[in-house]
């Protein structure tokens, strides 16, 4: 039988075995399955979201709406996070993130001790 993954966010099935295997989706552009996605509270769930310039978000959300973007510099960094930040349950916010919207809180180098806003 062949394994499929399909996206929760818009429900496409894919077949491909790196698909399957690390939760991608490519009609979103995003990890919405696997060890990069999350389900949370009140119906509410995270992924990973492949942005420009290679870089990606920590998307947060519901079905309608996504409440907060974390903003990394590269993909790895993005899932590195989210495996961590699922290690600690989702407490607080995950870690070494770039810019947080829509607070437009940046961090340089993603290190908390250098948070500024900048719009
Ligand atoms: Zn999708």
């Amino acid at each position: 039988m062949t394994e499929s993954f399909v996206c929760p966010l818009c429900e496409m099935e894919s077949f491909h075995p790196k698909d399957v295997q690390y939760g991608y989706c490519g009609n979103c552009h995003a990890f919405t399955g696997g060890a990069a996605a999350v389900e949370l509270p009140e119906g509410r769930f995270g992924y990973v979201n492949l942005i420009t310039f290679g870089r990606a978000q920590i998307v947060l959300g519901d079905e309608t709406t996504a409440t907060d973007r974390y903003t990394y510099e590269g993909v790895m960094e993005a899932i590195a996070a989210m495996v961590l930040w699922k290690a600690l349950d989702c407490k607080g916010e995950p870690e070494g993130w770039i810019r947080h919207q829509p607070s437009n809180r940046r961090r340089t180098h993603g290190d908390p001790a250098k948070e500024y806003v900048r719009p």
